[in-house]
């Protein structure tokens, strides 16, 4: 199949890799200088769960790719998907699948932007990747990637992207809700990252806090309040209990909300409890706490000097 990584930083080079390996004529689309020019040098360096492979692959900006493709995962931040979009155009034809797998919300209304709902396959992944340098990145975990057509008449095409991922070693999932599964997955990052960020403790630290219960409850509330207008239905309780469960497993770890600040970079808090504070009030609900964990996220960045 011919697979595009729109946005190939941590994830993208991951997913690449894997699916080049599994025989895919796999391009990397992106626009770091430092690390476009550095995979077409040395190719690039990847670390899978301790193994480190090189391996040479095709990497260029947008504007230079004049392919179209049968499916292209985006893999930017959430605040650069827009203008990535933007920018491959050109190489969608009218059957290309667009993966969107972003943390975040309200990532499928941005693409249908840009293409039909027939078009769209969003999910969420737990595959963890970061960038030790330009051209060399590790990969970790063993999924899954659990994804749903977003077009109710598009399941084959969701399931032959699940085979594609699982065929490569990622662990792809067909989910029945995956509505459920972004919400789920935005609770955990608008709980663990963003109480991370701020108070600048470790999963296990944070969650260790004697505010802790008090913290979660206000925030998990806030997001289910939302979700319920958008049809999902977030058990508040059950969802505390999964992200305790999922807090003791991942404790030691500083989340990427942490690791984005520390690396002098944007966050991605508006499209995760800033989204929860916007909409709310645009529904006449209240999401005080949801407001003030975005504006002292944005605060922190200035302090940092980060724009
Ligand atoms: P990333 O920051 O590694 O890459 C995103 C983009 O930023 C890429 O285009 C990359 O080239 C660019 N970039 C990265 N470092 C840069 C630098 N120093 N200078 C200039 N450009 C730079 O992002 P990611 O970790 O791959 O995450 C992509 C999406 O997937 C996000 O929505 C993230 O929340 C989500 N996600 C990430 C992980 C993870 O473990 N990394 C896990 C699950 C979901």
């Amino acid at each position: 199949m011919k697979v595009a990584i729109a946005g190939s930083g941590a994830l993208g080079c991951g997913f690449g890799y894997l699916l080049q390996k599994n025989g895919n004529a796999v391009t990397l689309m992106d626009y770091w200088e430092d690390h476009i020019q550095s995979i077409r040098e040395n190719g690039l360096t990847i670390s899978i769960n301790g193994e480190v492979d090189n391996a040479k692959m095709t990497i260029g900006k947008p504007e230079e790719i004049e392919d179209k493709f049968d499916v292209i995962f985006v893999f930017t931040k959430s605040m650069g998907l827009r203008s990535m979009m933007e920018a491959i155009k050109h190489t969608i034809k009218e059957d290309t699948q667009i993966v969107c797998l972003l943390n975040g919300l309200g990532h499928a209304q941005t693409l249908s932007e840009y293409v039909s709902q027939k078009n769209i396959i969003m999910g969420t992944t737990v595959w963890t990747a970061g960038i030790d340098a330009p051209g060399v990145t590790h990969f970790m975990g063993q999924g899954p990637v659990e994804l749903q057509n977003a077009d109710p008449s598009q399941e084959e095409a969701a399931r032959k992207v699940e085979a594609l991922l699982s065929e490569a070693g990622l662990n792809g999932v067909y989910s029945e809700d995956v509505h459920f599964t972004i919400w789920r997955k935005a609770c955990v990052n608008g709980t663990m990252n963003a109480l991370c960020a701020l108070l600048d403790g470790t999963i296990k630290e944070v969650f260790e806090s004697s505010q802790i219960d008090f913290l979660l409850n206000h925030i998990v509330s806030e997001f289910a309040q939302l979700a319920r207008t958008e049809g999902v239905e977030l058990d508040v309780e059950e969802t505390i209990v999964y992200l305790k469960a999922l807090a003791l497993k991942v404790g030691s770890h500083y989340p990427s909300m942490h690791q984005d600040l520390a690396n002098r970079r944007l966050t991605e808090i508006d499209f995760l409890n800033g989204t929860v504070a916007r909409e709310s009030e645009a529904k006449g609900l209240e999401a005080p706490y949801c407001q003030m964990i975005t504006q002292l996220i944005h605060a922190k960045e200035d302090v940092l000097g980060i724009s």
